[in-house]
């Protein structure tokens, strides 16, 4: 049998199926994901120099992928406390 290539769009969905059936929590809300949900995340983003490796792709649902952006981990983690302590501090009536 002859080796062929199939497009990346079918790789990147079978990946997604298969990750979807080891585990379907969403790596970032930790939520069960439905696969229409689903989405392939580039935890370093590929505008950052990530690559498409299967050791930088991981499965997130569509609103934390958005939510993400071309955000790094280090980003996305300051920036969800910059939120949450902007939360914190609306609820109180402070100032940031
Ligand atoms: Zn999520």
């Amino acid at each position: 049998m002859s080796a062929v290539s199939l497009p990346p769009t079918v790789r990147r969905r079978m990946l997604r199926v298969r990750m979807l059936r080891r585990s379907n929590l969403c790596r970032y809300c930790r939520r069960p994901v439905a696969k229409r949900n689903s989405t392939l995340d580039h935890i370093i983003p590929r505008a950052r120099g990530g690559t498409s490796a299967r050791s930088n792709l991981t499965l997130a649902c569509k609103t934390c992928n958005a939510f993400k952006g071309d955000r790094s981990p280090a980003e996305l983690t300051a920036w969800m406390i910059r939120v949450f302590v902007a939360s914190i501090v609306a609820r109180i009536g402070g100032r940031p």
